[in-house]
């Protein structure tokens, strides 16, 4: 498979917040997001070639049964229902990163999807050349159903301004019933002062309708860096 990366590090994300775990970062992902704090696996995707068996040796090494199996988009990685599949008979908690525009039932303990708001479309950035695509392609109400009626899943939006909270609403609309703790509201930021200034007023919407406050906790640790 083609990887990004392999790392051990706390999950900085979500309901397994701080939960020591591997990553395993595929490469390529068919969206541009503007903001994208992976652009080595998405505006110009770099990775090296790993066998499965290999993966699987590698993660041996780290003190954790939590992986995180996230990219990139991995939904679109060649092999992913084949490395799932492993993880999962070697006894791994498997949680699956992805932004919910594919399918496949691949083996998984919580689907964490993270549809992408208009706040992600790259109308300013080389030109504006994959905007119309990004818009075409970010939003798949049907994928997001199939994930929620396969098992354990989270709702993760990144939230840059105010105005998002429509958005988020009208796509919650068109899914069967969510707990609404299991949506969760992340800032958009990769630095710790664009994640406290956006943080309190998203922390208003969340006590408003009962969702989740989402920090970047892997952001605040070690900063922007890979391997975190
Ligand atoms: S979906 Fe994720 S990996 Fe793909 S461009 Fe957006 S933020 Fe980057």
């Amino acid at each position: 498979m083609r990887i990004a990366e392999l790392f051990f590090s706390v999950q900085g994300e979500g309901l397994l917040l701080g939960v020591p775990s591997a990553f395993v970062r595929t490469t390529g992902c068919p969206l541009r997001c503007v903001w994208c704090d992976s652009p080595y696996t998405s505006w110009q995707p770099e990775g090296e070639t790993i066998s499965i068996e290999a993966i699987l040796d590698r993660l041996a090494v780290y003190p954790t049964k939590y992986v995180v199996v996230t990219g990139g988009e991995p939904l679109v990685a060649a092999g992913i229902e084949e490395l799932c599949q492993s993880l999962r008979q070697a006894g791994y908690h498997i949680t699956i990163e992805t932004a919910a525009i594919v399918y496949s039932p691949v083996a998984c303990d919580l689907a964490s999807l993270s549809p992408k708001l208009s706040n992600s479309t790259p109308h300013h950035r080389e030109g504006g050349r994959y905007a119309l695509k990004h818009d075409q392609q970010r939003l798949r109400p049907d994928v997001i159903r199939a994930f929620m009626s396969q098992g354990d899943y989270q709702l993760k939006f990144v939230v840059e301004h105010e105005s998002d909270i429509g958005e988020i609403l009208a796509l919650l609309d068109q899914l069967p019933p969510v707990r609404s703790d299991r949506v969760l509201l992340m800032p958009q930021g990769i630095t710790s002062d664009a994640l406290r200034d956006r943080g309190p007023w998203i922390a208003e919407w969340c006590k408003r309708h009962g969702f989740r406050f989402c920090p970047r906790l892997h952001i605040e640790l070690f900063g922007n860096r890979r391997g975190t």
